[in-house]
């Protein structure tokens, strides 16, 4: 859905938008949406909003945009409400969705165990923020295609947002929502010699053959919308330390976790994880419960370790981390399996050295020797962490306005998402979303987005109350 028209309607908000506080969101996905939903809940006094983004489509952003309808989320209806205090809204939501109730079975009485696909999920938080701003005659909210490229600090405290459109009057606030980059954008990994992401090669082999690169739910998204528009060929899965995604468990699994005290060092955190997720099983209740609790020692433990066990655990850890936590709902992860089990798709665990016209050139796990893997297409999909070197958050950190983060994954923010420099924090910028994971596990998934969005938006009001009546 495209959303200039949308705005007309507040047009003559805009004389007023220069003497109310002027707020920047750059990115439109689900981070840059729940922003804007959240300011618009939480920030009772008039305010301007401006949204930045080249993807002219709200669709709850590269991750949770569905390319086909049967594409199912990954997370329980009970883990994506978008309401600050209220984890029923999105079911109450679906409840209230006729074509949707029709369509599932009558037995289900609520659906906050289902998985869902991503569409409806992406017209829900849509339908969220309608409904957000069509209840604020006081706010303006302006939607602009422009890429950002830079931001500035103003003589006057403010910020320039600079941009490939036309200039803009400066803002009191900017939020940074930019996630993965740009939608189209190749970023190649460092340890592969470039070449275009998706490589068409003359065919080698008698059967078509694709190579996917990663092992995260992208993968699997990939694969099983090949097969599902009729893709009957050979694919290899190449990743490094090849963690596919496990699988939900069929019921809900409750958080649960140990009461006694953590220990401080990595090596012992991953053994104690590990007899809970053993004892757990052992009594009839699952490892999952165990992975769900832990997100929520996640933070506090993170914070404790010291940089170099972090680098430890981003190094080691971190593909077997994401594995269990980014699980796969049953009926996914029994089509892997079977993929896997009838050798129609191959894991390949190794090193990839280097993209060729006719595939790639790969060394197995283990071994010295190289191979070369002909393909007809190699397929990128691995998450990268955010490109420090996009012109935008260079600018930042070229200016001393952001700090990477001592992983160098995004920057350093607290948890508001306001960004931190020398330890403290700025007040007025913020990275809400994927851009702060190495100072914030799990942020990149949605319950963590929109608390994150709430308190920033909170903070926000904080900050401006002193000048701004109430309405
Ligand atoms: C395959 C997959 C499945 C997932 N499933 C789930 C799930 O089931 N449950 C869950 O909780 N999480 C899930 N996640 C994770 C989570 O949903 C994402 O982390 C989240 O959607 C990130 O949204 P975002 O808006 O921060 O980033 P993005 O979706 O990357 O959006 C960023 C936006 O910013 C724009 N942008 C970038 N740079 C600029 C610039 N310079 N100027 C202007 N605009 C810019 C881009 O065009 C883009 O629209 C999934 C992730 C993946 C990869």
């Amino acid at each position: 859905m495209t959303v200039q028209g949308f705005f007309s309607a507040k047009a003559n908000m805009a004389s007023r938008a220069y003497e109310m506080p002027r707020i920047a969101v750059i990115g439109r996905g689900f981070s840059g949406m729940m922003m804007a939903i959240a300011l618009m809940k939480t920030v009772r006094f008039p305010f301007h909003l401006q949204l930045f983004d080249p993807n002219s489509s709200v669709s709850g952003g590269q991750a949770l945009a569905a390319g086909n309808s049967s594409e199912i989320l990954n997370s329980r209806v009970r883990d994506l409400s978008v309401s600050a205090g209220d984890p029923d809204d999105f079911n109450q939501w679906l409840c209230g969705n006729a074509p949707f109730r029709s369509a599932v079975p009558a037995a289900i009485p609520g659906f906050l165990q289902i998985f869902v696909p991503k569409s409806i999920f992406s017209d829900y938080v849509y339908q969220r923020f309608s409904e957000a701003f069509s209840s604020r005659r006081d706010v303006s909210v302006q939607v602009s295609g422009d890429l950002v490229f830079g931001v500035r600090r103003t003589h006057g405290g403010g910020f320039h947002v600079d941009s490939d459109g036309a200039a803009n009057a400066p803002f009191d606030m900017v939020v940074l929502a930019t996630g993965y980059g740009l939608a189209d954008e190749t970023s190649p990994a460092g340890d592969i010699e470039t070449l275009p992401t998706t490589v068409r090669a003359r065919r080698l082999v008698s059967r078509p053959h694709t190579i996917l690169l990663g092992s995260g739910l992208r993968v699997v998204d990939r694969l099983l919308q090949m097969r599902d528009s009729g893709y009957t060929g050979q694919v290899s899965i190449v990743s490094r330390r090849g963690f596919l995604p496990q699988s939900h468990t069929r019921n809900n699994a409750d958080p649960i976790f140990p009461a006694e005290e953590m220990p401080n060092q990595l090596s012992e955190i991953v053994r104690f994880i590990r007899r809970a997720c053993e004892a757990a099983e052992g009594d009839g209740q699952n490892w999952q419960s165990i992975m769900n609790g832990l997100r929520k020692h996640a933070r506090s433990l993170w914070r404790s370790l010291p940089a170099r066990q972090k680098q430890q655990f981003n190094r080691h850890l971190r593909a077997l981390y994401d594995s269990h936590r980014n699980r796969l709902p049953e009926a996914l992860h029994l089509r892997l399996q079977q993929e896997l089990a009838e050798g129609n798709t191959l894991l390949r665990r190794g090193h990839v050295i280097q993209r060729t016209p006719t595939g790639l050139i790969f060394r197995p796990a283990g071994r010295q020797d190289t191979e070369q893997l002909y393909a007809d297409d190699v397929i990128d999909c691995r998450c990268q962490a955010p490109d420090l070197n996009a012109p935008l958050l260079r600018s930042l950190i070229d200016t001393g306005l952001a700090v990477p983060d001592e992983l160098g994954l995004g920057l350093a923010v607290e948890a508001t998402g306001a960004l931190e420099v020398n330890g403290k924090a700025t007040g007025a910028l913020f990275a809400i979303g994927p851009l702060g994971l190495g100072s914030l596990p799990d942020i990149d998934l949605v319950p963590e987005i929109v608390t994150q969005a709430y308190a920033a938006a909170e903070s926000m009001a904080e900050r401006f109350h002193p000048r701004c009546k109430a309405v």
